[in-house]
């Protein structure tokens, strides 16, 4: 077999065998495909398509080509949890510990931010002392000591796709729900928990910006998973607009344990409430509404701020934190963003929201990029809100004066305003299952 053949055949649209796949992927990365050749395949894919089976054999190549992390131990059924990524996304902070504070065991492998995107462990490592890289001896006597860990990936989990994301990265071949999905579900396979839940974003600031293709996106992972015996469930929810207020590492941390205390975003809670009720429903706790009513309890008792304090506690972090924010430092330059324009918030560009944060700092243009913990943006609006002259749009923070500039142009370009108010829609747009696809608007 060689490479050609096989780009020949996806580029005139046939689908690939398990084996032409392999050969292909682990020859690529052995070292003994080039890159040119990965990606006039990537390409070839991205333009011709590939079927369920061809994207099912590519996620189980891909999760096979490195180490697989075995969750055994751990007693209990173990749920994961993966967004597609978002600005603004904090859930992981918030619904780990409420699933964890309803008995589940939260074993939680989580990523970094790229691009206009925040990552969970770059969120963790703005507290100060937390350790995000745990040995997986470490990792798992967590979860049975307190019953909630989070770490980085381990190098070696997923190798394969390491690889070629990164190849997709710098060739325009991220946006494809066959690569997207196998990517993700070759992660959440080798991750080894027992169930998976999806929280896949739609909207300005996620990969798939229409509801149809957020909810083909859903369905092709929620098939590959239950392919490989791992339940999985998908929401898809609203990513037109940031979650919450907050956007940068150390200010979504506060907003996180704000909404813990009861005191969050409305919009963060509900999404959250809903993601860790779907969880503790995947973990066998009971029907979903008795689910949201546990999970309720644990936020309105302060347990699950109690076990967020030991997560930070049990991984190196000042506990302090919680009832302290100074400790978290604070951005040397802080610059009030004013409206010149009048009307209702029709629309925020949220692409562009996350671009002005990664501005100041907060995220990484390239994988090499250092990140500024206290940097992002706190939005003071949101859709809908009438806008006056003059009203406070957002507050910036950085540590690089001269992005300031930049930063604010973008940021009043991304908000669209209309003369009359435009509704909201609900921000849980849809359920998938494997057997069931539930659409709400
Ligand atoms: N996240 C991933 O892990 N992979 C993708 O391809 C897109 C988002």
């Amino acid at each position: 077999m060689r490479a050609y053949d096989v780009i020949e055949a996806k580029r005139d649209g046939r689908e690939l065998t398990f084996e032409e796949l392999n050969f292909f992927i682990k020859g690529y990365c052995e070292g003994k495909i080039p890159d040119y050749q990965a990606a006039a395949l990537l390409m070839a894919i991205f333009l011709k398509g590939m079927h369920e089976k061809e994207t099912a054999y590519l996620t189980g190549i891909m999760a096979c080509s490195g180490d697989k992390i075995d969750l055994s131990e751990i007693p209990g059924i173990k749920v994961d949890k993966h967004s597609t990524g978002g600005v603004g996304d904090k859930i992981t902070l918030i619904i780990a510990p409420l699933v964890a504070a309803c008995g589940v065991p939260v074993a939680k492998m989580s990523g970094k931010g790229l691009g206009h995107t925040g990552g969970t462990i770059d969120k963790l490592e703005s507290i100060p002392g937390f350790m995000t890289m745990l040995s997986q001896k470490d990792f798992i006597a967590n979860v049975k000591n307190i019953g909630i860990a989070i770490t980085g990936q381990t190098g070696n989990l997923a190798p394969a796709d390491k690889k070629l994301y990164s190849l997709r990265d710098v060739t325009a071949t991220v946006n494809n729900i066959s690569l997207i999905a196998s990517s993700i579900m070759s992660k959440k396979i080798a991750s080894g928990a027992d169930k998976i839940m999806l929280d896949v974003k739609t909207g300005s600031g996620a990969f798939m910006k229409t509801i149809e293709s957020s909810i083909e996106l859903a369905n092709t992972m929620v098939k590959i998973g239950e392919e490989v015996g791992r339940k999985t469930t998908a929401i898809v929810t609203d990513m037109d607009i940031p979650l919450g207020f907050a956007i940068g590492n150390s200010l979504e941390v506060i907003e996180a344990i704000e909404t813990l205390k009861g005191k969050g975003p409305k919009e963060l809670e509900e999404v959250s409430i809903e993601v860790a009720a779907r969880m503790l429903e995947l973990a066998e706790k009971g029907d979903i509404v008795h689910c949201r009513k546990l999970v309720l309890e644990a936020l309105k008792s302060g347990e699950a701020l109690r076990k967020f304090s030991q997560l930070v506690e049990n991984q190196g972090g000042n506990i302090e934190i919680i009832n302290d924010y100074s400790i978290l430092g604070s951005a040397k330059y802080q610059q009030d963003v004013v409206s010149t324009f009048e009307g209702y918030v029709s629309s925020i560009k949220t692409d562009q929201v996350g671009l002005a944060s990664m501005i100041l700092g907060a995220g990484r243009e390239t994988k090499e990029s250092n990140i500024d913990y206290t940097a992002g943006i706190i939005l003071k609006i949101k859709k809908g809100m009438l806008v006056k002259k003059g009203d406070l749009l957002a507050r910036l923070y950085t540590n690089s004066q001269g992005k300031l500039e930049e930063a604010e142009k973008i940021l009043k370009e991304s908000i669209d305003t209309s003369e009359t108010l435009v509704t909201s829609r609900p921000l849980i747009l849809a359920l998938v299952n494997i057997d069931t696809i539930e659409r709400y608007v």
